[in-house]
């Protein structure tokens, strides 16, 4: 099996300069399972209430991800509203209503219990690290994470930090986590927490990768026409952790190639609202603007 993804399935009220979502299809496991869809076969672990539109659910069917694990319970499906300003790097929170995600207990099936790669999308990590305990050890461990957890949930947070080999994580949570302002000695303390791999992303100028003892940068690539930066995050490590379940391997050549499919799918997905953008992307649109990241940052060496 690929990849087994626990994390929030939402509905998303989003307001950007650029226009308003009510309601629109969100989550971290979603927006995660959209994105990795393009590369590997993904399975959700997640609940929602009966107030969730079918036609969500069947959209994801229609994307191949193993839906079977997301339990439909009685109540109001977990909601966030957000605002970002011009600046679009950050998110302001209006609301969290976590709903049905307060009484939820994963349960991860015998067919799920297997996955080569593991992702724990942004929940509580109380439901995360719940996860880690009820599969076999998978060849790999990524976990993300956001303000909510870190000030709300911090000791379970750095619990289950504990057990796992990557996190994925922004460039403002890494300093709120480690309270650091420099980049370098937060992903250091970081890696004394638990994980050896640290992702940092820097919403539109790209992405850190720190793994032993290499660093890459990814650049962001510039875009005419972002409207939601909504999900980007999680369409990041979509991309990043779908490449490697489809390589199999971790290493540090992988790992920098994982950076650029994520910042890939990324990149489309701001262009819209919701997952509309990451809804029939081809093979060839993958292509191209992997080439354009490369060519980006591409230059002649004089030395
Ligand atoms: P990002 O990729 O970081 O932009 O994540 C956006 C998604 O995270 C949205 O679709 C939200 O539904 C979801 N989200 C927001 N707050 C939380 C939270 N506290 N726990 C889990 N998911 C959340």
């Amino acid at each position: 099996m690929g990849i087994l993804v626990i994390g929030s399935m939402a509905l998303d009220t989003v307001e950007t300069p650029f226009g308003k979502l009510e309601e629109g299809l969100g989550g971290s496991a979603t927006h995660f399972s959209v994105s990795a869809s393009y590369y590997t076969p993904v399975s959700i672990v997640a609940i929602v209430g009966d107030d969730f539109p079918q036609k969500h659910i069947s959209f994801l069917q229609q994307r191949n991800i193993d839906v079977s694990g997301i339990q439909r319970v009685p109540g109001k499906t977990f909601r966030w509203a957000g605002k970002y300003d011009y600046d679009l790097n950050n998110a302001q929170t209006l609301k969290t209503e976590l709903n049905v995600f307060e009484a939820f207990k994963p349960e991860v099936s015998v067919a799920q219990a297997k996955p080569d790669f593991l992702f724990l999308a942004n929940i509580d990590p109380v439901l995360q690290k719940n996860v880690i305990g009820q599969v076999k050890r998978p060849k790999l461990i990524a976990l993300d994470t956001m303000n909510f957890w870190i000030q709300g949930k911090r000791d379970a947070l750095v619990e289950v930090m504990k057990e796992i080999d990557l996190i994925t994580i922004n460039e403002g949570e890494a300093r709120l986590l480690t309270k650091q302002s420099n980049l370098l000695k937060a992903a250091r303390q970081i890696r004394e927490m638990g994980p050896k791999t640290i992702v940092i992303k820097q919403g539109e100028y790209g992405a850190l990768l720190f793994h032993e003892h290499h660093i890459f940068s990814a650049p962001g690539l510039p875009l005419e026409d972002v409207k939601d930066p909504t999900g980007a995050g999680d369409s990041f490590a979509g991309g990043f952790m779908g490449y490697l379940a489809k390589v199999g391997e971790v290493n540090i050549d992988t790992l920098k190639q994982a950076v650029i499919y994520g910042s890939v799918m990324a990149s489309y997905n701001v262009e819209a609202f919701s997952c509309e953008r990451l809804k029939n992307l081809t093979e060839e649109d993958i292509r191209n603007r992997y080439k354009a990241f490369r060519s980006l940052s591409q230059f002649e060496s004089s030395y």
